[in-house]
């Protein structure tokens, strides 16, 4: 079983490796992919109210918990207010339901799920939501009252960009210590990791293969942006895979951890699950660093766009880079 590295989070610790959870809704494919990844050495578990399987999770982790096998302080759990909670009396409603529903008494990372309010979404999805004037500081002051309170450990945000973040740092009493952002070797966003990094703000990065689970699909409804390749496919990526003799999935993930950023790919696949753990007895040299700086595209590569939302005031979420 391997032990997992943790980085400093505020004064408490993550595990820089973690499983997604998102689109795994399904009672026994979760469970399956929460007992292998168990087994294999995790204990960082990526959720959110919108993800739907809180409680499908709640259930595993349950088990395991009673059986001994495990203890709930071994274990590092991230949810997030979803968009429709994001008004300052949204997030004790939201997070209790949260909690209820994975069967838990505190979570240890609660993020604020994106810089913008939606109205709910009645079961229609995301990109069909439309964007509402968004009270970041007063929903900021509500989240230091559930770390007061005992609900959450830590407190942070995701896909804020830069001036979000400055904003809140300005006013916060209890500082965001996590920014989850898409991040890829083709969207590296030195420029904004670097800020963050300085400002004690743990990098979570989400599509850290490039999601290449919906790849397919969205290049053929023409969804995908046009020109970003498959990053498991790339030439410079498998040119190292084959140097380190590892897969081009850990090299991908292993050049975000050698940077402290937090991965959490997600996968169903109990080979997949244990290979993306396998990451700490190889290092990349500079000439590899080197060759992966090469590679990136910037925002042309952002797969995350939000359909409808980008007259939003608070869009974009990109951070324009020199
Ligand atoms: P990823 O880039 O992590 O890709 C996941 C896909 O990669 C799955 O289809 C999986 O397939 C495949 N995969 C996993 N490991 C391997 C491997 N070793 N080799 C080849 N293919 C592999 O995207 P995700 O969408 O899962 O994002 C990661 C997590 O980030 C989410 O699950 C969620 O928890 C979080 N997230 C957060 C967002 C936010 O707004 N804060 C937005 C999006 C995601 P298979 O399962 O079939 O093995």
């Amino acid at each position: 079983m391997t032990n997992v590295p943790t980085l400093p989070l505020g004064s408490y610790q993550i595990p820089i490796v973690g499983i997604g959870t998102l689109t795994v809704t399904d009672e026994d494919a979760l469970e399956k992919m929460l007992n292998t990844a168990l087994e294999a050495g995790y204990r960082h578990f990526d959720t959110a109210y919108l993800y739907r399987n809180e409680h499908l999770i709640g259930k595993v982790l349950n088990k395991w918990f009673t059986s001994g096998k495990v203890k709930r302080e071994d274990i590092f759990i991230t949810t997030k207010l979803p968009g429709e909670g994001i008004y300052p009396e949204g997030v004790e409603k939201f997070l209790k339901e949260s909690l209820a529903a994975l069967q838990l008494d505190y979570v240890d990372l609660y993020l604020v799920h994106s810089p913008i309010r939606i109205k709910p979404l009645n079961g229609k999805g995301f990109e069909a939501a439309e964007g509402l004037p968004t009270d970041h500081i007063g929903v900021w002051r509500e989240l230091e009252k559930q770390v007061k309170a005992g609900r959450a450990k830590t407190i942070g945000v995701s896909n804020f960009n830069q001036r979000q973040v400055e904003r809140l740092l300005k006013v916060a009493e209890i500082k965001p210590v996590c920014n989850q952002i898409e991040l890829n070797v083709y969207l590296p966003q030195p420029q904004f990791v670097e800020f963050l990094q300085a400002n004690g703000i743990v990098v979570v990065s989400y599509f850290s293969l490039g999601n290449p689970g919906v790849r397919e699909q969205r290049v053929e409804s023409g969804w995908w942006p046009a020109g970003v390749p498959d990053m498991l496919t790339d030439t410079t990526i498998n040119r190292i895979a084959v140097r380190h003799n590892r897969t081009p999935a850990q090299i991908l993930l292993k050049s975000l951890v050698q940077k402290k950023i937090v991965v959490i790919p997600k996968s169903v696949t109990p080979s997949r699950i244990r290979e993306n753990l396998q990451l700490f007895d190889f290092n990349l040299d500079a000439e590899d660093v080197e060759a992966i700086a090469g590679i990136a595209i910037g925002e042309k590569a952002r797969l995350s766009q939000i359909k409808r939302l980008q007259d939003h005031p608070e869009y974009p979420h990109p951070v324009v880079e020199a």
